[in-house]
């Protein structure tokens, strides 16, 4: 089976696997919740410093990243903008009503972009019956648009906008590193313009689990005591931390290829005269395609490339969804192109 149904389904590498069997990598573990983890300290700050923020802290998942800042950023009541395709708005189980106790104002991108201006004509006045918007929290690249990159320039002006009508500004920033990829821009150019800045190592970078949130150190120590409340204090935590960090280290630059496997896909797809594909959007490694023209059901879609040894998964109506990651080769990419045009 090829499995293309998201990045997060690879396994840990041997590299990853036999850095354990090195008895100093043992000594340096200790419990992260006393502060004593040396391989999870010295890891958090060097994601503080790769996203240019004065401190990190690694969580379990992305969307305890994503919740801790929500957190951050907000008081009970306070409404928060973001985009209607927004994993925090879609797949977080609605965790910033239960967590947070705050109202969530989702606005259609283009693609998943939202514009400067379009955020502004979201911001509520000042009214003893408004909600009071606090926060905005933008993702790159966007997941359900289909790992469009956010452009820099939009970033920048919703960052200003933000500055100055007092709001903070999260990113989710799961597969920032797919954008830094293919645009080269540092991931600490596009970090300045947040407050607060969520990435995963267990996407594309191909850690078995693991993700990390960071901005001010005072943000930070607050969002640590939040984690153990929720049940986010790991201990040894430097295992995981060690696998991230071997991610990190070895396996940015490796995206590129995770990109080109998915334009092979894409291609083919563009080629079928039954499958549409918007190929301006296959900027990274998903590949998002409408399936209205076939006849089928996006879930039929999606079981006849089960029954052809292909896993893919369906985002929405009418879209099946496909994403390339470590543990699928060129060779397979090159397979399922073959196994495409036999539709
Ligand atoms: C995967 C993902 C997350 C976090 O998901 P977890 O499964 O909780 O790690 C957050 N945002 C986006 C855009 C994602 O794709």
């Amino acid at each position: 089976m090829i499995d293309l149904r998201s990045d997060t389904v690879t396994k840990p590498t041997p590299e990853m696997l036999a850095l354990f069997a090195a008895p100093s990598l043992r000594n340096r573990l200790g419990d992260d919740v006393f502060g004593e983890d040396t391989l999870t300290n010295e890891f958090e700050r060097q994601v503080a410093d790769l996203l240019g923020k004065e401190a990190a802290l690694f969580v379990p998942s992305g969307t305890m990243g994503n919740q801790l800042c929500v957190k951050l950023s907000t008081s009970e009541g306070d409404e928060v903008i973001l985009e209607s395709g927004a994993h925090i708005f879609n797949y977080e189980t609605a965790a910033p009503a239960v967590l947070s106790r705050v109202q969530l104002k989702p606005l259609d991108g283009e693609n998943g972009i939202l514009t400067a201006e379009q955020i502004d004509r979201a911001i509520r006045p000042v009214a003893d019956w408004y909600p009071r918007t606090s926060l905005v929290c933008l993702e790159n690249t966007h997941n359900r648009a289909g790992g469009i990159i956010y452009p820099i320039e939009d970033i920048e002006r919703i960052s200003e906008l933000c500055r100055s009508k007092k709001l903070r500004l999260h990113l989710d920033g799961a597969r920032l590193w797919n954008a830094c990829a293919a645009t080269k821009i540092a991931p600490k150019t596009y970090a300045q313009f947040f407050d607060t800045v969520s990435v995963c190592f267990s996407k594309g970078l191909g850690a078995p689990a693991g993700s990390a949130i960071a901005g001010t150190q005072s943000d930070i120590q607050k969002a640590r005591r939040w984690r153990k409340l929720w049940g986010g204090g790991m201990r040894q935590s430097g295992v995981l931390a060690a696998m991230a960090k071997f991610a990190l280290d070895n396996h940015l630059d490796r995206l590129l290829h995770d990109h080109r496997k998915a334009l092979c896909i894409a291609n083919a797809f563009a080629a079928h005269p039954t499958f549409k594909i918007d190929m301006t959007a296959v900027q990274t490694n998903i590949v998002a395609v409408d399936v209205s023209n076939t006849g089928l059901s996006e879930r039929d879609v999606v079981e006849r490339f089960r029954e052809k040894g292909v896993l893919i998964s369906s985002i929405k109506k009418n879209y099946i969804r496909l994403v390339t990651h470590l543990d699928v080769s060129m060779n397979d990419a090159e397979n399922v192109a073959e196994i495409i045009q036999t539709f």
